[in-house]
């Protein structure tokens, strides 16, 4: 069977396993429909194979988060890690819990308050941080096209009580600089890029190619960076559940409430997977499932 037709089969078991609920705490998530799907591989020597939905944009949501991190950590390098730590949380993405015990310094910069932590850091450099954050992700897809759907930012901004007390909690440690309003905005702007999943795959490729850009020929970031926000990805990427991840799918990856995964096999392959409805750790469900059959008929996994 060719990588194609192994995509077809492990889709076939859809309909009999799409469970899981479509995101609707951002109103705006709700309207997507729960029956889609797409899945895209590449290669590091860009290969590339598609099925389904393959094509059709979705909000990125938290897998955006990586593509902040990239961009801070390439800007701060080692100082990053006095604002925001690299362990798993055990936590849900959204939780206030550890902050207070941690002196408002988060676990890790998958989850929300890590994320905002970045999206901090970066107000201070960018002089214009949507233009900017844009610009770097469209030299890491090649694709001009890919845009913020600002139907969702404006959504996720009307219903953003959680992430404002995770701002002013974390203020009230010292470890926010910015406005909260600036960063709110930035941070809901960063989570509403729309990607398909082929834009998807080929914006992380990166991360499989050891910080190179295999389209450009561009260092992204070093070697020993890519190894670190793998292994973040890896440890923190699905929150709570990244121990069942590693345990079923075996690569770095990274979820959003949009139902997108990104996953990533080092030196080999990158993979976008998308179908909306949600697990209760708040991850696609089948996303999950498909990405396990995938590590396991089609690529290696890491281990
Ligand atoms: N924008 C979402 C939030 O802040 C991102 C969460 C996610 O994708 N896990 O709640």
């Amino acid at each position: 069977m060719n990588v194609n037709e192994i995509l077809a089969k492990l889709h076939a078991k859809l309909p009999a396993e799409n469970t899981g609920v479509v995101a609707s705490y951002i109103p705006e998530l709700a309207h997507v429909g729960s029956e889609k799907f797409g899945v895209h591989a590449v290669t590091v020597d860009q290969r590339e194979y598609s099925f389904g939905d393959a094509q059709e944009g979705f909000s990125i949501q938290s897998i955006a988060k990586v593509l902040s991190l990239t961009m801070a950590y390439q800007r701060e390098n080692q100082e990053l890690w006095k604002r925001v730590d690299v362990e798993p949380s055990g936590t849900p993405f959204n939780s206030l819990i550890q902050l207070e015990s941690d002196g408002g310094i988060p676990r890790n910069p998958m989850n929300n308050s890590g994320a905002l932590v970045v999206c901090d850091v970066l107000l201070n450099y960018l002089a214009d941080p949507k233009k900017d954050l844009l610009a770097f992700v469209h030299s890491l897809s090649g694709d001009q096209s890919i845009g913020f759907n600002e139907k969702v930012a404006a959504s996720e901004r009307e219903t953003s009580s959680r992430n404002r007390a995770l701002i002013e909690f974390m203020r009230s440690f010292g470890n926010i600089h910015n406005d909260t309003e600036r960063l709110l905005d930035f941070y809901c702007s960063l989570c509403s890029i729309e990607m398909s999943c082929q834009q998807l795959a080929q914006t992380f490729l990166f991360l499989a190619n050891e910080g190179q850009s295999p389209f450009t020929g561009e260092q992204i970031v070093s070697k020993k960076m890519t190894k670190r926000l793998n292994a973040i990805m890896q440890l923190c990427g699905l929150y709570d559940e990244a121990g069942e991840f590693a345990f079923r799918v075996g690569l770095p990856g990274k979820s959003g409430v949009g139902g997108g995964i990104v996953a990533l096999r080092p030196r080999d392959y990158c993979v976008a997977v998308w179908s909306p409805p949600l697990n209760p750790k708040g991850n696609s469900n089948f996303g999950m499932t498909f990405l396990e059959g995938f590590t396991s008929e089609v690529g290696d996994s890491i281990f």
